[in-house]
């Protein structure tokens, strides 16, 4: 029997409408060729949506959301809406209520794309940034008091938990041991004395149980330089969840382009559906003229294939990215001419040309 995965699809906004088709095109292919079946349903969650309804998604979309195996989704924001809302209203909401605690970014060179780091191989950049997903300092528990008067203050909570920091350590630690074995915790405790302090020393006591892992600490400071200067020290980086929001658009740029990094919100337990978009967000600037780099999309349909068990068709769709870069078909981010269309179907050509 064919297995079938049920696979929600929000474009969301910007270039989402774009890319995401472009990724579900991908997708389509490699479940053919490796014979597996996705269902698909559309879901016009956004800030559109929210233009419309006053809301970023259906009240029930939750409960909806949760009988699929799996969430495709693009990016949420207009220039038009106050961005905090898109982050409160869908992404925060989807991340937190199905346990995506993970939040998976790998950083890689693609052959035929110049990184910035001149002198950097494809085999000094790789690496996976793990971004703490549920708690740190995007619990949102903060306030401004007495805005209105010259003595305002304002206060934002981080809150960090024993359960949250050890599960997503041991995460870490097992991927480490599938990949070069090295764990480098992102911290700031030299400063944030009380939470990351606790972090450090919970994450620690987790390093104990992988003896084969080597455990390194290192500064948040230290290691923005780092990804610059010496990104071939870099294996897993298990780091906060705003430090990983930081750390990862840094990857991004350090690969060549924001628009090829792609990422996994995920509930590794798979009790709930995992997420799976692009690092970028909307791109506004550049939507509706078919010139987006649909590669951190279709990356992260690799990354959700994975998730799901199907490792040699991820694998496929990885070897499609690098085919398709390394013939030099560029979007104009990476100086090239290549439309986003042409990106994706190059392939999906690779993918129904190979066996
Ligand atoms: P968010 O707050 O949702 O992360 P953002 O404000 O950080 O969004 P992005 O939408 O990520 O902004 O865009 C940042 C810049 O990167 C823009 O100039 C945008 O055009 C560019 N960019 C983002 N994604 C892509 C892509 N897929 N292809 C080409 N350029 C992109
Ligand atoms: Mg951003």
């Amino acid at each position: 029997m064919e297995k079938t995965y049920k696979i929600a699809v929000v474009n969301g906004d910007g270039v989402g409408a774009e890319i995401v088709p472009a990724g579900v095109s991908v997708l389509d292919a490699a479940a053919d060729k490796f014979g597996f079946k996705l269902e698909k349903e559309e879901f016009p969650f956004g800030a559109g949506y929210y233009k419309e309804h006053g809301k970023f998604m259906t009240d029930n979309a939750l409960e909806t959301l949760r009988e699929f195996d799996a969430i495709f989704f693009g990016a949420v924001g207009l220039p038009e809406i106050d961005d905090t809302l898109p982050a409160r209203d869908y992404t925060f909401k989807v991340r937190t209520s199905f346990q995506q605690y993970i939040n998976y970014r790998p950083v890689k060179l693609f052959s035929g794309v110049d990184s910035p780091l001149r002198y950097k191989t494809e085999e000094d950049i790789d690496f996976v940034v793990i971004r703490e997903n549920n708690e740190g300092e995007f619990v949102q528990s903060g306030k401004i008091l007495h805005a209105e008067e010259p003595s305002g203050v304002a206060i934002d909570t981080s809150i960090f938990t024993r359960f949250g920091i050890e599960r997503v350590a041991h995460y870490s630690f097992k991927l480490a041991r599938k990949r070069n074995k090295k764990v480098t915790n992102v911290t700031k405790s030299n400063t944030l004395i009380s939470s990351l302090a606790y972090w450090d020393q919970v994450i620690a006591e987790v390093a104990q149980e992988y003896p084969d892992v080597t455990y390194e600490k290192m500064y948040i400071d230290n290691a923005s330089a780092s990804f610059v200067l010496r990104p071939e020290i870099f294996d897993v980086i298990l780091t906060t969840n705003l430090f990983g929001d930081i750390l990862s658009d840094l990857g991004g740029a350090i690969m060549g382009s924001l628009g090829l990094g792609g990422s996994g919100n995920i509930n590794p337990e798979k009790e709930f559906p995992s997420m799976f978009e692009p690092i970028h967000g909307s791109a506004p600037d550049i939507a509706g003229k078919n010139i987006a780099n649909p590669i951190g999309q279709i990356w992260s349909a690799a990354i959700m294939l994975e998730h799901l068990g199907e490792i040699e068709a991820a694998k496929d769709i990885m070897a499609g990215i690098e085919h398709t870069t390394a013939k030099g078909n560029l979007t104009k981010d990476l100086m090239g001419t290549a439309t986003t269309t042409e990106v994706a179907d190059s392939v999906v050509e690779f993918i129904r040309a190979t066996n």
